[in-house]
């Protein structure tokens, strides 16, 4: 799903009234009726204003009219959901303009973006439930009898659940990106001037980085949490010079990627710890042609150590930020179904570029596929420790957003 932010700078004041009209009304209705959407964007203009606007929101893909639906009516796409977030990101100053995609997978993508000074961050906008919505029939039939499945709920909550625990670490010290603000289904953070681990194809000392990661995982365990996907796609690597040998390079891992956490608490909690440092150690042995001496850690040693030395517990983060049960249980059941739709179908959730037709969302499955620079799988380590990566992003290539109205 690709971001084209060019349209934003022709909407009119009153095509973003209706435009988030259309997001109130899809609150309680699948299809937004044409008089509902008249009256929650409480235009003076009247019917023919709203009609007018609609139809330039229906042609730029913002939101989409279903065929065969027995009322007219009309629901936020993907791309309107896009615009009301940027446009709210914008008017608080938090984004200016949007550079540059920096990685893509069906659950998310990652911009690169600046702020009215200039300062380059990153935009995580999470696409959760669009790919199982299409390929899995399991998957589409409970989508459809249950609206706890839909794409916007799930994906909202993504993103809520992240910059909530995005937070909580950062305020407790952990090395991830600054949080800096969340809307809707995307949040805003600080760039991390760092190679994933994927990318690098050596170290100097991999004993010395092995211990700093796990350190770093048993870190999240004391505060009471599993990230779950702890991997060498979710760990960015810093090189900073030794504040005692600036010669020495110290490497530094800063943690990303925070939607399928869980607590150490957790019913599965054994299963995902294992899987986690496991991840690790088989990405080590690949790698880095390097084993660890000492087996473990140990879920059942770890779990002992959760809220000691002073480690304030984290696992309560989402209660504390309104995310009830039911919305962290209706996320991890489709973060599970995902992650088991990848195991079966990996090619399926390849990236791809294309920009869809919202219309076809209900119809038969995606069968096109292309070529993508960003395959995951595919990618090739190329960094080698001691060399600084090239910058992310040059300023020309940054869309400004440049909104004429202050609605
Ligand atoms: P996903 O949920 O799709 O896996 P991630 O949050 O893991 O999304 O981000 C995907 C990729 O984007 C990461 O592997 C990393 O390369 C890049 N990325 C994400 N956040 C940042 C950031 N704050 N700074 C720099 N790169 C980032
Ligand atoms: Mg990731």
């Amino acid at each position: 799903m690709k971001l084209d932010t060019r349209a934003m700078r022709h909407l009119t004041a009153e095509d973003w009234k209706v435009l988030a009209a259309v997001e109130q009304g899809s609150k309680n209705h699948e299809l937004v009726p044409v008089p509902i959407i008249e009256r929650f964007s409480r235009l003076k203009g009247g019917s023919s204003l709203v009609s007018k606007c609609i139809s330039t929101l229906a042609k730029t893909s913002l939101i989409a009219k279903m065929k065969e639906a027995k009322y007219d009516g009309y629901r936020l796409t993907y791309g309107g959901l896009d615009y009301l977030a940027l446009h709210t990101h914008s008017q608080k100053n938090h984004i200016y303009s949007v550079g540059t995609r920096v990685g893509v997978g069906k659950e998310s993508d990652i911009m690169l973006v600046a702020d009215h000074t200039g300062a380059q961050q990153i935009l995580k906008i999470h696409r959760l439930g669009r790919i199982s919505f299409r390929t899995v029939k399991t998957n589409r039939d409970y989508l459809k009898k249950n609206a706890s499945g839909s794409w916007m709920y799930l994906s909202t909550l993504a993103a809520r659940k992240e910059y909530a625990f995005l937070s909580a670490l950062h305020q407790a010290g952990i090395p991830v990106p600054i949080p800096i603000a969340h809307s809707r289904h995307t949040i805003v953070m600080s760039l991390v001037d760092a190679p994933p681990l994927r990318q690098i194809s050596s170290v100097p000392d991999p004993a010395a980085l092995y211990s700093s990661l796990i350190e770093l995982y048993l870190r999240l365990a004391k505060h009471g949490l599993i990230h779950g996907d702890y991997n060498e796609f979710n760990i960015l690597i810093r090189e900073d010079s030794s504040p005692t040998n600036p010669e020495e390079i110290v490497l530094t891992p800063i943690v990303i990627d925070f939607p399928q956490m869980i607590s150490m608490e957790h019913v599965n909690a054994e299963m995902y710890f294992d899987r986690d440092i496991n991840c690790i150690k088989i990405f080590f042995e690949r790698r880095f042609h390097f084993k660890a001496t000492m087996p473990g850690p140990f879920y059942k040693d770890v779990k002992k150590t959760v809220g000691k030395d002073g480690f304030e517990r984290l696992d309560a983060t989402l209660e504390a930020s309104g995310i009830t049960k039911k919305m962290a249980k209706d996320l991890e059941v489709a973060i599970r179904q995902h992650e088991e739709e990848k195991e079966r179908n990996p090619e399926a959730f390849e990236p791809s570029d294309d920009e869809d037709e919202e219309e076809d969302e209900d119809e038969e499955d995606e069968d096109e596929e292309e070529e993508n620079t960003n395959d995951k799988e595919g990618e090739e380590p190329s960094i080698i420790i001691g060399f600084k990566a090239a910058p992310l992003g040059t300023e020309e290539g940054m869309e400004k957003l440049r909104i004429h109205d202050k609605t």
